[in-house]
């Protein structure tokens, strides 16, 4: 995917080069490192000869939209488990979703928050019989698998060294999968859209026990607030991102990893002469749900 250097004057004073890998151009909703982490299951799915898929998420998740597209294109029947009641009209989300076939399954908070029990695995088994299980946010050994592949795809666009490389987080299957992928040299960056939690935890129990090679850091400074919480000036940055790359960022995520990255340059975290690489994870489908809600403050 497309590879494209962002120009801007305080970076050339300290020959610091920022480059966006454009894994939003991938497809418009199965899109960035919701596809890297859907393409091995989907394999594997096929593989088992299964014809449903099921997964879980809130209700405007990148990755129920996703799951749909990707159900709709590969011929899997979906299922969402979607957290909280349902509500008319549904969102630009889950409007998408049902038109691409998923099947919404509402459930409260209190048992959403039980999803990973056996209890409510097998109350699923009695109502949907058979079904290949992909987890919330679609974070399994599998997706990090795919999302290793983001970095060898980079190199078949660069013949320099990388030093840092840079991606949002919010379950850590993207995250572990770079630090996977990652060669001796470079530092992968995973900027939480989350406050708190237990992402550390999380990166390392799907990390393979065997990956020769990880410098990696958890950066928990621009969350603005916590996952789906904003500023106007993180809406201010991405409409001006917008206006000066043309490139389109999402609050939820890419929006908070930019600026982070910005900011970072600005606060000389990063040595100078230093190629850094930006991951757009996508997450775009996101903006029109968040743009109803909020006004339009977000420029499209
Ligand atoms: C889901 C998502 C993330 C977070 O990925 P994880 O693998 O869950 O950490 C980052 N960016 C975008 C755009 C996403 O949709």
């Amino acid at each position: 995917m497309e590879l494209i250097e962002l120009h801007h004057i305080s970076f050339q004073k300290r020959k610091i080069r920022l480059f966006m890998k454009r894994e939003d151009l991938i497809h418009p909703i199965i899109s960035g490192n919701k596809w890297r982490k859907l393409k091995y299951n989907i394999l594997k799915a096929q593989e088992e000869k299964q014809d449903t898929l099921l997964t879980f998420g809130g209700s405007h998740s990148n990755h129920i939209a996703a799951v749909a597209g990707a159900g709709q294109k590969y011929g899997f029947k979906t299922i969402g488990i979607i957290r909280g009641e349902r509500i008319e009209p549904l969102n630009p989300t889950l409007t998408y979703a049902s038109e691409q076939g998923m099947q919404l399954h509402f459930v409260s908070r209190a048992i959403y928050r039980e999803k990973k029990s056996k209890a409510f695995l097998q109350s699923l088994v009695e109502r949907y019989e058979k079904f290949y299980l992909i987890p919330e946010g679609g974070s399994n050994r599998l997706a990090v698998k795919g999302c290793a592949e983001i970095i060898a795809d980079l190199y078949t666009n660069i013949d320099f060294p990388i030093q840092y490389i840079c991606s949002s987080v919010g379950t850590g299957g993207t995250l572990a999968g770079l630090i996977t992928g990652c060669k001796k040299g470079e530092k992968i960056l995973g900027f939480s859209a989350l406050k708190g939690g237990f992402l550390k935890e999380e990166v390392g129990q799907l990390l393979e026990n065997n990956i020769s090679y990880n410098d990696w850091e958890l950066i928990e400074d621009y969350h603005f607030g916590g996952y789906a919480k904003f500023t106007t000036t993180l809406i201010d940055f991405i409409n001006n991102f917008k206006k000066q790359f043309n490139i389109p960022l999402d609050p939820i995520y890419t929006g908070k990893l930019c600026y982070g990255i910005f900011d970072l340059i600005e606060k000389e975290y990063f040595k100078n002469g230093a190629n850094i690489i930006a991951i757009h994870t996508g997450g775009l489908q996101g903006i029109k749900g968040f743009n109803k809600r909020f006004s339009n403050i977000i420029d499209v």
